[in-house]
C-alpha cells in the first residue's frame, strides 16, 4: 500500500503551448497578451537563429540582444537592461537554454516584464520560480513568483539541432530534478506522477537521440519529459544533488548539466536506501537499483562520467566537501562531511556508485 494522502501544494500558473511548429504561434501569443514590442534574448551562439525569429515577428520585434551568458552574469543583466529600455520593449522573449531564460528571468526580476520563453534544451528553467545569478564569482538564487514566465512554447523541431553531448547531459539535468523531485519533503501524487513519467519519457528518447539525432518523435518525447521534470523542480524544494552542484558550478566554475549527468548516479545512490519506497518506481525503470542503473544509463548514452573529466582538481574534492555540508539543509539521509567526501571521489574518478 503507498504512504498516507496527506499534502498541501501550490502549483506555479502558466501557459503552456507545446507541439512541433509551435514557434509559429508566438505572434498570436504577443497579441492576445497585448504585446507589441518583444525584446528576443538569445546566447551569442544562437543569435542567427534569434534574428531570424525576429524577423518572422515583424513589427512586433523591438530588437535582439544575444550576450545571455552562463550562470546570469550581473553585468550582462545591466547591459539587458539597457537594451530593453532602449527599444522601449514591452516583454521580452528567450529563445534558448538555461543561460537565456535566466537572463530573462533576471530582466523580469528588476522591471516585472512579461516573459515568453521558446526552450531549446531540457533544463526546466521555463518553468520554476528561481533565479540563480552571480556576481564578483558569488553565485545567490532567488525564489520569487515574478521570475516565472508567463508563456511558455516548447517546440521540439528547434531542439534538433542541440548536439548529442549537450542533449544526453540535459536530459540527465532534467532526470536529476525528477529524482530529487520523489523524496521532496513538498511531493504528493501529482509531483510524483510527473517525476515518474519525465524520467520515462527522457529514458525512452535519449538513446534513439544519440543514434538520430534529428528523430522528430524523440526529440518530442524528450521535450515533453523535461516540461514534466521542470515542473517537478519548480514546484517542490531539492536536496543534496541540487546542493552538490549548486557547489560545484558556483566556487569551482563546472559546466552545469554535465556537473549534473556525473553526480545523480552517486547522489541517487547516496539517499537509495533511505528513499527506497519514494524512489522504487524511478529504480524499476533502470533494473532496480537506481544508482547504477542511472550510471549503466549514462555510460551507454557516452555521457561524461567523471568529475575529473570537467576540470575539477583532486585536491579540491576536500574543500568542496566542506562547502557542501556548510550551510545544513535537508536531504532524506543525514548529511556527513565523511560520507559527501567518499561520494566526491568516486564521482570524481568516475567509479560505478557503491
Ligand atoms: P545553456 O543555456 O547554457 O546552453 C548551452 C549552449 O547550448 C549555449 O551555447 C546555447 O546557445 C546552446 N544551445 C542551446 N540550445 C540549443 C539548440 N537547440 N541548438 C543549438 N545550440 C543550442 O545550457 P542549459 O544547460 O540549458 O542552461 C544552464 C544554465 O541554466 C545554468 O546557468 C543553470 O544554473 C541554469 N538553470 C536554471 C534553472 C532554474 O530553475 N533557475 C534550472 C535549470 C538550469
Amino acid at each position: 500500500m503507498a504512504e498516507n494522502l496527506c499534502f498541501a501544494c501550490r502549483f506555479n500558473p502558466a501557459r503552456i503551448v507545446f507541439g512541433a511548429g509551435s514557434v509559429s504561434r508566438l505572434a498570436e501569443e504577443l497579441s492576445a497578451a497585448d504585446r507589441h514590442r518583444a525584446l528576443i534574448l538569445s546566447t551569442p551562439a544562437q543569435k542567427d537563429a534569434a534574428h531570424a525569429l525576429a524577423a518572422s515577428l515583424k513589427d512586433l520585434a523591438a530588437g535582439v540582444f544575444a550576450e545571455a551568458a552562463m550562470h546570469t552574469p550581473v553585468d550582462v543583466t545591466a547591459r539587458a537592461m539597457s537594451a530593453f529600455a532602449a527599444a522601449r520593449a514591452d516583454c521580452i522573449v528567450a529563445l534558448g537554454g538555461g543561460s537565456t531564460i535566466g537572463l530573462g528571468k533576471a530582466i523580469a526580476w528588476r522591471n516585472d516584464t512579461m516573459q515568453f520563453v521558446i526552450p531549446t534544451t531540457y533544463a526546466g528553467s521555463e518553468v520554476t520560480p528561481i533565479l540563480g545569478q552571480t556576481e564578483n564569482g558569488m553565485k545567490t538564487t532567488i525564489r520569487d513568483a515574478k521570475v516565472l514566465p508567463e508563456v511558455v512554447i516548447y517546440d521540439p523541431e528547434l531542439t534538433q539541432t542541440l548536439p548529442v553531448g549537450l542533449s544526453v547531459t540535459s536530459g540527465l539535468n532534467a532526470i536529476a530534478h525528477a529524482i530529487e523531485g520523489l523524496y521532496a519533503q513538498e511531493r504528493n501524487p501529482v509531483t510524483a506522477w510527473m517525476a515518474v513519467e519525465g524520467v520515462r519519457a527522457l529514458k525512452d528518447a535519449l538513446p534513439v537521440i544519440v543514434n538520430a539525432p534529428r528523430n522528430e518523435a524523440a526529440r518530442e518525447r524528450a521535450l515533453y519529459g523535461a516540461w514534466l521534470c521542470g515542473t517537478v523542480l519548480g514546484t517542490v524544494g531539492m536536496a543534496l544533488h541540487h546542493k552538490l552542484c549548486h557547489t560545484l558550478g558556483g566556487s569551482f566554475d563546472l559546466p552545469h548539466a554535465e556537473t549534473h549527468a556525473v553526480l545523480i548516479p552517486h547522489t541517487a545512490a547516496y539517499n537509495a536506501a533511505t528513499a527506497a519506497t519514494e524512489l522504487a518506481p524511478a529504480a524499476a525503470l533502470f533494473g532496480g537499483d537506481l544508482g547504477r542503473g542511472l550510471w549503466d544509463f549514462a555510460q551507454s548514452l557516452g555521457a561524461p562520467l567523471a568529475l575529473r573529466e570537467l576540470g575539477l582538481a583532486r585536491g579540491d574534492l576536500h574543500r568542496a566537501a566542506d562547502l557542501a555540508v556548510q550551510n545544513p539543509y535537508w536531504n532524506p539521509r543525514p548529511v556527513t562531511r565523511d560520507a559527501i567526501l567518499a561520494l566526491l571521489e568516486r564521482a570524481w574518478a568516475g567509479e560505478r556508485p557503491t
